[in-house]
């Protein structure tokens, strides 16, 4: 996944929380073979390379994980859209980027969208209708690995973990997790404290890339195809590491306005959920967020 895992466990047994941690990091590594669209071979990758209109199936891991993760799509009106993987590779964001031109960009529109893929969630087959269509894992995959490590601690008897993956954090039991400052990524701007939940940051400040002296993030918009506005940085809390991965993009795409409308939304359809955007304008930084966040607010430095 090109990033760090840290992971803490606290329990009175010290072998037994060290067996815990291993089964931990081995189930994140067994979720990078599964998703992993950066070394070829891997089933989602075999998706992406397999000849247009040639299905391949899918084991039901997968086929289940894809099934909510195009669902996701729907219920983000597609800011989140793991098909986006054409849009990544016309403006290089796996390689120094690069801005594509008109014709390129188009192609890649079009080859960008849940109506490129043919899926049967039953049965896990999964088929490409385009040469250019391919998944892309950036934004959920390391979601979906915390909570199948965080199911291994569970199972192994563990309830009191911080585990940190690239900056995604989940809590077993109670934590407190530092969103960035997302002018300084070394500052915490706040820090949340959260119960059994996972918290995602989405931002430019890491990965953006600069193409004649243009600042092109690694977010963009599915639906313009262009990189989403760059505003600072947009944080989602909520029950699971691949619902908080996919919201935290989804919030960045929508930016904080809009991203606050499919926050409440969402609560309203009961899925538990915070949104908090950290808005920087003129140098400062404004903290916009939806009604749950104030009460989570454990330290706010002076800004
Ligand atoms: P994240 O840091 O979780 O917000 O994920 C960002 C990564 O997901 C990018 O580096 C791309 O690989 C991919 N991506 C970019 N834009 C989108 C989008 N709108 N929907 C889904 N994946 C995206
Ligand atoms: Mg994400």
């Amino acid at each position: 996944m090109g990033t760090l895992f840290a992971l803490s466990v606290a329990g009175p047994d010290r072998d037994a929380a060290l067996r815990a941690s291993e089964k931990a990091v081995e189930e994140i590594a067994r979720v990078e073979a599964l998703l992993t669209t950066w070394r070829s071979g891997g089933p989602l990758d075999s998706v992406n390379t397999a000849p247009p209109g040639t299905p391949v199936v899918l084991e039901p891991e997968l086929s289940k994980l894809l099934g909510e993760v195009f669902a996701w799509s729907d219920r983000t009106d597609g800011a989140f859209d793991p098909t986006v993987l054409p849009l990544v590779r016309a403006w290089d964001l796996r390689g120094p980027g690069r801005i594509p031109d008109a014709a390129a960009l188009s192609r890649a529109l079009a080859a960008t969208g849940r109506g490129r893929f043919q899926f049967d969630s039953g049965t896990g087959r999964t088929m490409r209708l385009s040469a250019d269509a391919g998944i892309d894992e950036g934004a959920w995959g390391k979601g979906y690995a915390l909570d199948r490590a965080v199911s291994a601690l569970r199972r192994c008897g563990v309830s009191e973990a911080l585990l940190d993956l690239g900056g995604q954090v989940a809590a077993v039991g109670r934590g407190t997790v530092a969103v960035a400052d997302p002018r300084d990524r070394l500052r915490t701007a706040v820090a949340l404290s959260v119960e059994d939940e996972s918290v995602s940051t989405s931002g430019n400040s890491e990965r953006g890339r600069t193409v004649a002296g243009r600042r092109i993030g690694h977010l963009l918009d599915p639906r313009t195809g262009q990189p989403a506005p760059d505003f600072g940085s947009a944080t989602a809390v909520t029950t699971s590491g691949l619902s908080a991965d996919v919201l935290s993009t989804a919030f960045f795409v929508l930016g904080p306005e809009k991203g606050l409308e499919l926050s409440e939304r969402l609560r309203r359809e009961g899925l538990r959920n915070e949104a908090l955007f950290l808005v920087v304008a003129e140098g400062r930084l404004r903290v916009v967020a939806s009604p749950g966040i104030p009460a989570r607010l454990e330290k706010e430095e002076s800004r």
